[in-house]
């Protein structure tokens, strides 16, 4: 399971970190999600290797601007592209209303469909390319989501031991169960699925929109292997100021993260006030003062992988030449 991360400052975009995006997908796959997309997340894909002809659901978690305004720009580009399958949006429903403005005032016409499912309407996990997502709301000035992607296949091996038990002859029969199909065997239909074996769980990542309360994503943290989450600001600053604008500090999000035993801790969404190196330096002390598990002070452009040991590997970008 792969991240991008195409934008990790907070409201307004600096020299080296522009506003909200986050790509994901099971590394190696075509198929792409995207999380967020605040302006000029197209420009932060030029290079990546993700094309938007492979774009499968783009994701909003809140209406902000610094997590959307890039939206019209993308799906034009797209269009212009030539992108003709349709695409999932998954979004507040006020982001359909924003686009059913914009795209027409504009002479924007997309070439593809808009699948659009308003965030307020999920009511089951949501089935896309790869991933199960299920969706829980947060704590913010206005109703913004966290997405939790579970990975959907998993490599099994043939159970070879039970098939030479039940008689099963090795063949082509073997292989349609490998496959997962369902065969026709001395009178019994067999079921693929019951015959492989799959060594390890699910990889399974939370990718959180703005939230001042990380209680809130307790019903999605069994089994998460990854958190990605805001660190708008330093805990001095919110014991200053108040959380009334509704976002974390890095020792709130650390703090529960390292209570529910968490592996992998992803910090984003950074306040320009701390894009210098001594600033984040302190937000990553602050971090690692409460959570023992692996830290990543997310980059624009920087990649990790958690990979099928559940260890998480990171790439910086590679040098334009
Ligand atoms: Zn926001």
């Amino acid at each position: 399971m792969e991240l991008l991360f195409l934008g990790t400052s907070a409201a307004i975009p600096t020299r080296r970190r522009n506003v909200s995006a986050t790509a994901i997908r099971i590394e190696g796959n075509p198929a792409w999600h995207l999380v967020d997309c605040g302006e000029g997340t197209q420009h932060r894909l030029i290079g990546s290797g993700l094309t938007l002809s492979r774009l499968d659901t783009l994701f909003i978690s809140h209406v902000h601007g610094d997590h959307c305004f890039g939206l019209p720009g993308l799906l034009a580009t797209a269009s212009m592209q030539g992108r003709k399958t349709p695409l999932r949006l998954v979004a507040p429903a006020a982001i359909q209303s924003i686009l059913e403005v914009m795209l027409p005032a504009t002479q924007t016409t997309l070439g593809f469909e808009l699948d659009f499912i308003a965030l307020e309407t999920l009511t089951q996990p949501l089935s896309i390319a790869d991933f199960e997502v299920e969706v829980t709301l947060l704590e913010h000035r206005t109703d913004s989501y966290a997405f939790a992607f579970s990975e959907k296949r998993l490599e099994g091996q043939l159970d070879t031991a039970r098939l030479k038990r039940e008689g099963v002859p090795a063949g082509p029969l073997w292989g349609q169960l490998a496959r997962a199909e369902t065969v026709e065997f001395a009178g019994k239909r067999l079921d693929g699925r019951d015959y492989i074996i799959t060594g390890r769980a699910p990889r399974k990542a939370i990718l959180c929109g703005d939230n001042g309360n990380p209680e809130c994503l307790t019903p999605l943290m069994p089994n998460t292997h990854l958190v990605m989450h805001e660190a708008t600001f330093l805990q001095a600053h919110l014991d200053a100021v108040g959380n009334q604008h509704g976002h974390s500090s890095a020792q709130l999000i650390a703090r529960f993260c390292q209570k529910h035993q968490l592996p992998h801790l992803v910090l984003n969404h950074f306040s320009a006030r701390y894009h210098s190196a001594e600033g984040m330096t302190a937000l990553q002390s602050e971090a690692q003062s409460v959570y023992e598990g692996s830290l990543v002070l997310a980059n624009d452009l920087h990649r990790v992988v958690l990979n099928k040991h559940f260890e998480l590997e990171q790439y910086a970008p590679q040098e334009d030449h």
